[in-house]
């Protein structure tokens, strides 16, 4: 069989641990069987961007600036005790960290639904992305002690023209916070969240507390509208789709009763929170995918979940695993399928589907990894717990058949 060449090169950002080792059996068994693959690699492994004091990474992230399109392997973010099994020259920065900060992209995070698993809201029936702005307000804050006395908030603009507000007159210990976030940031969020949207057809909801705190907030609402308006209201129209903005308690309600197929932009913190919640609601991490989209249309695919360090050390001893790599294997579709759609090769974008498809329908027909094993209800199908390698042979055998 003639396989499907490829015109751009696709950025290729390896990794580390467990996903490192499913990532090499995704491409062997499910992608250059079918695909003339051509991608720029790069090794985001922990024991390179060490050698290379981390350069490597940048040189990543400028190359998907470059391309448009990459696909990334699950990395760690040392801490001290990598530091030490790692023998680092340095507690190097999160790649994730350093990748947003070149392309300054929001994250969209969207569950893979599959018949037989049923989320624990059974009325989510269509995904519901999470689109987190991934800059500022407390990840970025300062803050502290008080005790009895005023703590006052000061700004100096470059002129040297102050202006200080009273943040509160203690009587009795305490604590404060100053946060911050900056228009451009908002205004990029708010465009990467529309150019999603309208990519996926999805209506968006926007929502902040702006009845609180109604200067920081109110700003964010008043960027989207704003943007809305000028630039995307008749997009939207044409595609079908609609804007709301609530307000952050009315979004909750809303999703909680609503059936999902929704994206769901949300100001940093809530983002955190509420990607875990969704995660978890509709059954594993494994199954949450990851794209980091910048304002001016760059892509970057990835599974939401880590390295799974514990099956990794599983692996070294020789043990049997059985990691789940759906979400690696959507990174890659996702980034075929927008290459191809970039390209104008429908054959790449259509290869992508399929891949997609097969995926689904192994498990569909009972064939799973352990995480899925428990959460697996269908009439007249028994779930069977597969290996790792067990389960990629298992969907490569739906793809031929396909
Ligand atoms: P993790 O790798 O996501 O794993 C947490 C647990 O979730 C696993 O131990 C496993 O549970 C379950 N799990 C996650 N993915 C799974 C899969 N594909 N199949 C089956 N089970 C899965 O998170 P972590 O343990 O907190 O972090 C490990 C490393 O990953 C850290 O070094 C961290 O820095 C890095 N990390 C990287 C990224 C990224 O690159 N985007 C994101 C998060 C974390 P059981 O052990 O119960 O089976
Ligand atoms: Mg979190």
């Amino acid at each position: 069989m003639e396989r499907i060449k490829m015109k751009t090169s696709l950025v290729e950002m390896d990794g580390d641990e467990m996903t490192r080792i499913i990532w090499k059996l995704i491409k062997e068994k499910l992608i250059l069987p079918f695909v003339d693959l051509k991608t720029e690699y790069y090794d985001l492994g922990l024991p390179e961007r060490d050698r290379t004091e981390d350069s490597v990474t940048t040189a990543a992230a400028l190359a998907n600036k470059k391309y448009g399109v990459a696909v990334k392997c699950a990395t760690i973010t040392p801490n001290r005790a990598r530091v030490e099994e790692y023998n680092l020259k340095e507690m190097w920065k999160s790649p994730n960290g350093t990748i947003r900060a070149v392309l300054d992209g929001t994250v969209f995070r969207a569950p893979i639904l599959v018949d037989g698993v049923t989320p624990y809201i059974p009325s989510w029936t269509q995904p519901i992305v999470i689109a987190r702005h991934a800059y500022g307000d407390i990840y970025k804050a300062v803050d502290g002690k008080a005790t009895k006395g005023v703590a006052e908030l000061k700004f100096t603009d470059d002129n040297g023209k102050e202006k200080t507000l009273t943040v509160f007159d203690f009587k009795e210990d305490g604590v404060v916070l100053a946060m911050h976030n900056t228009v451009k940031s908002i205004e990029s969020f708010a465009r990467s969240c529309f150019n999603y949207a309208l990519d996926k057809k999805m209506p968006l909801m926007f929502s902040t507390k702006d009845t609180i705190s109604k200067i920081y907030d109110g700003e964010f609402k008043r960027i989207f509208n704003e943007i809305y308006e000028n630039e995307y209201k008749e997009k939207f129209e044409k595609a079908g789709i609609e804007y709301i903005y609530t307000l952050i308690d009315d979004a909750v309600a809303r999703i909680v009763r609503g059936g999902g197929g929704i994206v769901w932009a949300c100001k940093n913190y809530d983002g955190d929170v509420m990607s875990d919640m969704v995660a978890t609601a509709y059954g594993s991490l494994a199954m949450m995918t990851s794209v980091l989209v910048s304002p001016d249309g760059v892509y970057e695919y990835e599974a939401a979940h880590g390295t799974v360090t514990r099956h990794y050390y599983k692996y070294l001893k020789g043990e049997e695993t059985s990691t789940n790599p759906v979400a690696t294997i959507f990174a890659w579709t996702g980034a075929l399928k927008k290459r191809g759609e970039l390209d104008g090769l429908k054959d790449l974008s259509a290869f992508a589907e399929k891949l997609e498809k097969a995926t689904i329908s192994t498990i569909e027909i009972g064939k799973m990894t352990g995480d899925l094993t428990g959460l697996f209800k269908k009439d007249g199908v028994t779930p069977i717990k597969l290996s790792t390698e067990g389960f990629l042979d298992a969907v490569a055998e739906t793809l031929k058949a396909l």
